[in-house]
């Protein structure tokens, strides 16, 4: 126990080898150190001493993004491949919601559905059903462009991970 103790203090105070990104030469410096900004006693470029292999967050990051790693990507492609669907369904029919069934944001796209079925409904009095028609079609307008300017990432971000409902 005594001479577990003692190896690991001298870990503790051995100096690491780092190489100067400047001049390659290789200076021993505080483990302390590691991860601050510091000064090339050779040829005095700064730099940033790399912090040693063995961060305790490696091995638990590995384990989590190993395990299910193939699953997320996975989900990640399916979903971002229904960004042009979603957002042609947006712009050309957009006041039915379908693009909002097609992300799976349900509630919304029945609020989009309902709204337009009842305009219909209510065709005999002529200002409001254009209205609210106008309105869920502009939103599925809007939403269709949107889908399709965002990038991958923040578009699986926004609808998959957050499930955005609207715009
Ligand atoms: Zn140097």
């Amino acid at each position: 126990m005594s001479r577990e103790l003692k190896v690991t203090i001298r870990d503790k105070v051995n100096p690491m080898e780092v190489n100067c990104p400047h001049c390659q030469a290789i200076l021993t410096v505080h483990p302390s150190e590691a991860g601050s900004l510091s000064d090339c006693p050779k040829c005095t470029g700064k730099f940033h001493i790399p912090v040693p292999m063995a961060r305790p967050r490696d091995p638990s990051a590995r384990g989590v993004s190993g395990s299910n790693e193939y699953e997320v990507d996975q989900e990640y492609r399916d979903f971002v491949g229904k960004k042009v669907p979603a957002g042609i369904c947006g712009i050309l029919l957009g006041s039915l919601g379908i693009h909002k069934f097609i992300l799976g944001l349900s509630n919304a796209g029945i609020i989009m559905l309902v709204v337009t079925l009842s305009c219909v409904v209510l065709t005999p009095c002529l200002i409001v059903p254009i209205f609210g028609l106008m309105s869920m079609q502009v939103i599925g307008l809007i939403e269709g462009i949107i889908y399709l300017t965002m990038p991958d990432d923040a578009f699986y971000q926004t609808y998959g991970v957050e499930r955005k409902e609207w715009f």
